[in-house]
């Protein structure tokens, strides 16, 4: 049988692992060759957010990497005139004269296809595969239900036109998401960030300085949560913190995941164990993001993104009680609401 070759295309800004792990479920349940990851092109982009061509290539380059099997392509980037599938199609045909030829797409792209430059010839010339999206319906324009086949098997049957519907892995993620968590602030969300992209993906945003607005700590944050807590608590135990509690509120906050607090015995100390926690994670590379009340003394707030830490005097902390309020009262909200919606 001819080998079967891919066409999977997307603007890939950022390359996330909602496609490779789509794509990676999907070559364990139909036999490909090889699967050519297409680059669309994309007119210059008022939003100064977006990647540049290059650089969304380069980072498909690093995501396929380790799959011999994927081929990060530029074909449609290469092209002078606007590109459309069609032409990539043709193109292929004539690249691959031995091969079957499957195009690939995700869920929500299955109610636009109609609108796809030469439609009717398009759908007729290779098979397609309809991976699953999250929050996408698979409901088949009454047009290509005749196109429908029940399998993988089946549609190797068919040399082209046929349809097969696929219920990829369920990684309920965007590049757009991506973009918008990449250029917020918060920690928590470079969390989000790192279970979406592959590592080295996020290694040449941060070098490339992708996606940030300002001075965004996903430039900076070379620590996971747990490190930057760490090393907060050992800058305040370094000026002899009093009655030091991390409270771990990843389950409850999507701004941090740990908050600290400490105690100051004057407005000197509570100074000096904010400027030692600072002073310690900034020579590490994490730069807090903001730092307020050290003109006063007497409640420090230094966020370092994934780990907030406050430092009170005892009287301020008592009356405020914030570890109560997230601990224990927060947390109960939280849990409440999540009742109601059935969580
Ligand atoms: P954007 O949010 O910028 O539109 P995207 O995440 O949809 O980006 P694209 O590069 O446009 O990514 O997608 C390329 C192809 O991958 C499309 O066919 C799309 O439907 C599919 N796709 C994207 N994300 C997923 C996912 N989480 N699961 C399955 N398919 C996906």
């Amino acid at each position: 049988m001819a080998p079967l070759i891919g066409i999977f295309g997307g603007t890939f800004d950022p390359v996330h692992l909602g496609h490779r792990n789509a794509v990676d479920a999907l070559c364990k349940t139909l036999e490909f060759a090889q699967i050519n990851w297409v680059l669309s092109a994309r007119p210059p982009h008022k939003d100064q957010v977006n990647a540049t061509v290059e650089q969304r290539f380069e980072m498909l380059k690093i995501a396929l990497k380790d799959e011999p099997r994927y081929v990060a392509d530029d074909i449609e980037i290469k092209r002078q005139a606007p590109s459309y599938t069609i032409d990539t199609v043709k193109a292929f045909q004539q690249r691959y004269t031995e091969s079957r030829l499957c195009v690939i797409i995700g869920g929500d792209s299955l109610h636009s296809l109609h609108t796809w430059r030469q439609y009717d010839e398009l759908m007729q010339t290779v098979n397609w595969v309809v991976m699953h999206r999250p929050g996408y319906s698979f409901k088949v324009p009454s047009e290509l239900t005749s196109r429908l086949v029940e399998s993988p098997a089946q549609l190797l049957e068919h040399a082209s036109g046929k349809l097969w519907l696929y219920q990829a892995s369920d990684y309920d993620v965007s590049s757009t998401q991506l973009r918008a968590k990449l250029t917020q602030k918060r920690g928590a969300q470079q969390t989000i960030v790192r279970n979406f992209l592959t590592e080295d993906v996020i290694n040449y945003i941060q070098a490339q300085k992708i996606y940030m607005m300002g001075d965004s700590p996903v430039t900076k944050s070379i620590m996971n949560p747990e490190q930057i807590k760490d090393h907060v608590i050992d800058a305040l135990e370094d000026v002899k913190g009093q009655d030091i509690k991390a409270i771990n509120i990843a389950d409850i906050s999507d701004f941090a995941d740990y908050m600290i607090v400490v105690s100051g015995s004057s407005d000197t100390h509570v100074k000096a164990l904010a400027r030692s926690a600072s002073d310690k994670l900034r020579s590490q590379g994490v730069k807090p993001l903001n730092e307020d009340g050290a003109d006063v003394g007497e409640w420090v707030l230094v966020d370092f993104g994934d780990v907030v830490l406050h430092v009170m005097r005892p009287e301020v902390r008592n009356y405020y009680d914030l570890e109560k309020l997230w601990d224990e009262d927060v947390r109960k909200l939280v849990e409440q609401a999540r009742d109601e919606r059935g969580d």
